[in-house]
């Protein structure tokens, strides 16, 4: 019988439930279970996929092509497993779902009603999901705060998922407790009405998590635990910290993973988290920096959303060097500014490599496309993901072919030279305003060329990685490309696409079609990410 672990939010958003959570699945899984993880998204959006990322944040990609919340890529990195697309839900997704029920008559003439059906078919996917994994314990993340409205069905069915099983689901706060600055005390009281408000939904909570910038002290432990109608040991302790990768092991110095299975009545295991204990020691070892500048165009909004919006690529910056026992460093550059002076160009010799990430439409491309030809021609690391590989062969096709005209479609519908085309299929999408999950999304293999940078850095031929995109490199203009020097290093087998591109005489230029980000993982750094990396350390240029 599979264990289910309710994770909800108290007092405000952004305090870290997401990794709250990973790292409560990680714990358990050092204990020999088997965990798996569901993020509930309280948005009627059917997927993450149409969601602003500067907004939202990091629309991820799963293998099945669901493009879901970044919580999805904290527990993936944290557990170390590939989710599957049952994993995430939105209130669109279920209500979609019991709306197309009730129209092929599944409810058997039956009204339908917001209660039960929705928290219904809710626990219908929790447990359809702890099924595939064949999953000891299964965590859910409830998004939002309790208290609002949207998530207040979700709270409902985790209410009578647990009068369904009264003995296998625990409930978990993740409150926040401020300090604030005139007062310079932590304060309690938001987090015993969150409590309350939990009461109200029929929940009571089995765990407390009180995150706040300092430790919980004696006194307020015993607060929140009299109010809140806890044992004081049930409220646990946690403050910020340096990195996300080191609250596993804070957990474990409060036993958390021992109170679970305790209040869960399971027979305590022997707990192994030394791969994650060394991962630590090299973080905070590291101290030697490596200087990586990521040229992308969502600048209006402050270092804080960007980091939300490129969530993966920085993480998976950050795994690779770690790898290499260094100290990432990195910098946001706006590609507007090379637009309006190319003099600021030589700036970019300040890093040891550049990536042009993911992105779309018109605003700082040309700045982008200076960029990687400055990296191209001053032998600076650079690597390309997705729309920073259709730009770099947008480059390649200006300035080294001679087809100065050469775009993307994307941007330019009428170019003489259309290098980057919309992909085939996506021409009746688009005009017919289909926009959401409709894209090339998802996991599709990948042939490597013997002998290219990208084979030796995986050391496979064959690879499988997720992809997010319209556009693709034209066929038409392959031989030209390749007459004049472009490395294609790895192609799809079933479609004839080009996925990743590379350079000769060049310390490393690399760019992928798809988002090698998707797959990095703490304990394992992507191959692409990791020579990526080893080459801006060994670049002198
Ligand atoms: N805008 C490009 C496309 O749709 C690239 C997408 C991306 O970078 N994820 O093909």
């Amino acid at each position: 019988m599979a264990k289910y672990i309710f994770v909800a939010g108290g007092v405000m958003s952004g305090v870290g439930k997401g990794v709250a959570t990973a790292s409560i699945g990680k714990i358990l899984q050092s204990r020999g279970f088997k965990v798996t993880a569901i993020k509930i998204d309280p948005y009627v959006n059917v997927d993450a996929g149409t969601m602003n990322p500067t907004e939202h944040g990091e629309v991820f990609v799963l293998n099945e092509g669901t493009e879901c919340d970044q919580d999805m890529g904290n527990y993936e990195r944290f557990l170390g497993v590939d989710l599957p697309a049952i994993n995430y839900m939105t209130t669109g997704s279920v209500y979609e779902t019991v709306i197309r029920r009730e129209r092929n008559m599944d409810y058997g003439g039956r009204c339908v009603e917001v209660v039960p059906h929705i928290p219904l078919e809710v626990i219908d996917r929790i447990e359809k999901s702890v099924k595939k994994a064949k999953a000891d314990f299964i965590t859910i993340e409830i998004g939002g705060t309790v208290g609002e409205y949207q998530n207040i069905l979700f709270l409902e069915a985790a209410r009578m998922l647990k009068l369904k099983y009264p003995l296998d689901v625990l409930f978990v706060l993740v409150s926040y407790l401020p300090i604030p600055s005139k007062i310079g005390e932590m304060k309690t009281k938001p987090t015993q009405y969150a409590v309350r408000t939990l009461n109200s939904a029929g929940i009571q909570p089995d765990i407390i998590l009180a995150r706040s910038t300092a430790p919980l002290d004696g006194k307020r432990k015993e607060k929140i635990a009299l109010n809140c109608n806890m044992r004081q040991e049930d409220v646990i302790s946690a403050p910020d910290i340096e990195t996300i990768y080191e609250i596993p092991l804070n957990f474990e110095k409060d036993k958390l993973s021992s109170l679970i299975l305790k209040k869960l009545k399971l027979k305590p295991r022997k707990s192994n988290l030394q791969d994650w204990a060394k991962l630590l020691r090299a973080i905070k070892g590291a101290k030697q920096p490596v200087k990586i500048g990521i040229v992308g165009k969502y600048f209006g909004t402050g270092d804080f959303v960007l980091s939300d919006a490129y969530l993966s690529v920085i993480e998976a910056i950050k795994h690779a060097t770690f790898f290499h026992k260094r100290k990432p460093e990195i910098t946001w550059i706006n590609s507007e500014v090379f637009e309006k002076n190319s003099k600021t160009l030589k700036d970019l010799k300040k890093y040891d490599g550049i990536i042009v990430p993911g992105g779309f439409g018109s605003r700082g491309v040309e700045g982008k496309i200076k960029a990687i030809e400055y990296c191209r021609k001053n032998k600076i690391p650079y690597f390309g993901l997705c729309y920073g590989m259709q730009l770099a062969c947008l480059e390649f096709a200006r300035h080294v072919c001679g087809l100065s005209k050469a775009h993307t479609t994307e941007i330019d519908k009428n170019t003489p030279n259309p290098v980057i085309d919309l992909m085939l299929e996506q021409k009746a999408v688009l005009k017919d305003n289909r926009y959401g999950g409709t894209m090339r999304l998802g996991a599709y293999y990948c042939r490597l060329v013997p002998g290219t940078k990208a084979a030796k850095a995986y050391g496979r031929e064959l690879i499988s990685e997720r992809h997010r995109h319209r556009y693709e490199l034209n066929n038409e203009y392959r031989d030209l490309l390749v007459k004049n020097g472009l490395v294609v290093s790895g192609v799809n087998p079933e479609r004839d696409l080009v996925e990743i591109i590379e350079l000769k005489n060049h310390p490393f230029f690399v760019a992928t079609q798809f988002h090698p980000e998707f797959k990095s993982r703490p304990l394992a750094p992507h191959p692409l990410f990791r020579e990526f990396i080893k080459a801006a350390i060994c670049s002198n240029h």
